[in-house]
């Protein structure tokens, strides 16, 4: 598999080729094709094997084929990652930013110790992806101050983490507040217990080794 044979829009596949993405990593050579076809995944895979790259790829395309089709005027997210750490968000939206460059692909970054208002600001000024922690958007949720109904691919980074006490109810709160979404999972490390968690939330889910 190579990046050009899995029909991606000629400005991601630019985007790959400047950020120095020739050749898939073994990772995105299963991720993205499944992904592309709307399945839900699981996926184990360590940190370095270019599992970001393996989510946002099919994520961009997503996005800016729904908003090249005119279908909606409302601007709302189509496209949300959650991952455990301030951190870990920073990181993924800049890859975010760095492949969707020149794209419609907008991105809010959602994260706590930083100013609620400049990220309220952010996510009403039409954007496609929110990449967030689990806290930061259950504040925005109860506020309403998102509008949360059109995200159609909701990403769990580090899942063992989000699905542990302490994240699990929140990330749960979320997770019940979309309507159906493509759901892709990715950790270094995924327990029985997560798997089983996982397979009770989630239909028909792909499951990916690394
Ligand atoms: P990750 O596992 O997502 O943290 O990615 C690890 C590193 O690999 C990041 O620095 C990416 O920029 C890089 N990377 C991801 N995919 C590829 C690829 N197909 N070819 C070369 N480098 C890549």
């Amino acid at each position: 598999l190579s990046f050009s044979s899995c029909n991606l829009p000629a400005k991601l596949e630019h985007n790959l080729e400047s950020a120095g993405y020739v050749i898939p990593t073994p990772v995105q050579m299963q991720a993205i094709p499944a992904a592309l076809s709307c399945r839900n995944l699981l996926v184990s895979a360590e940190t370095g094997s270019g599992k970001t790259a393996a989510f946002l790829v099919p994520i961009i395309s997503h996005c800016s084929q729904i908003r090249s089709q005119h279908v909606t005027d409302r601007k709302n997210p189509l496209a949300m990652v959650l991952a455990p750490t301030r951190e870990l968000c920073v990181q993924i939206e800049e890859q975010a930013k760095l492949l969707g460059k020149g794209l419609p692909f907008r991105t809010a970054l959602v994260v706590g110790g930083e100013a609620l208002a400049g990220q309220i600001y952010r996510i009403e000024s039409c954007i496609e992806l929110i990449v967030g922690t689990p806290g930061r958007l259950i504040d925005l949720l109860s506020k309403h101050n998102v509008e949360l109904g059109g995200i159609s691919v909701l990403v769990l980074d580090e899942v063992d983490c989000m699905l542990q006490k302490g994240f699990r109810d929140h990330v749960m709160q979320i997770f019940c507040a979309l309507s159906s979404p493509q759901v892709l999972m990715f950790s270094a490390t995924i327990s029985l217990e997560v798997e089983k968690m996982v397979r009770s939330i989630v239909n028909d889910l792909i499951y990916i080794l690394c």
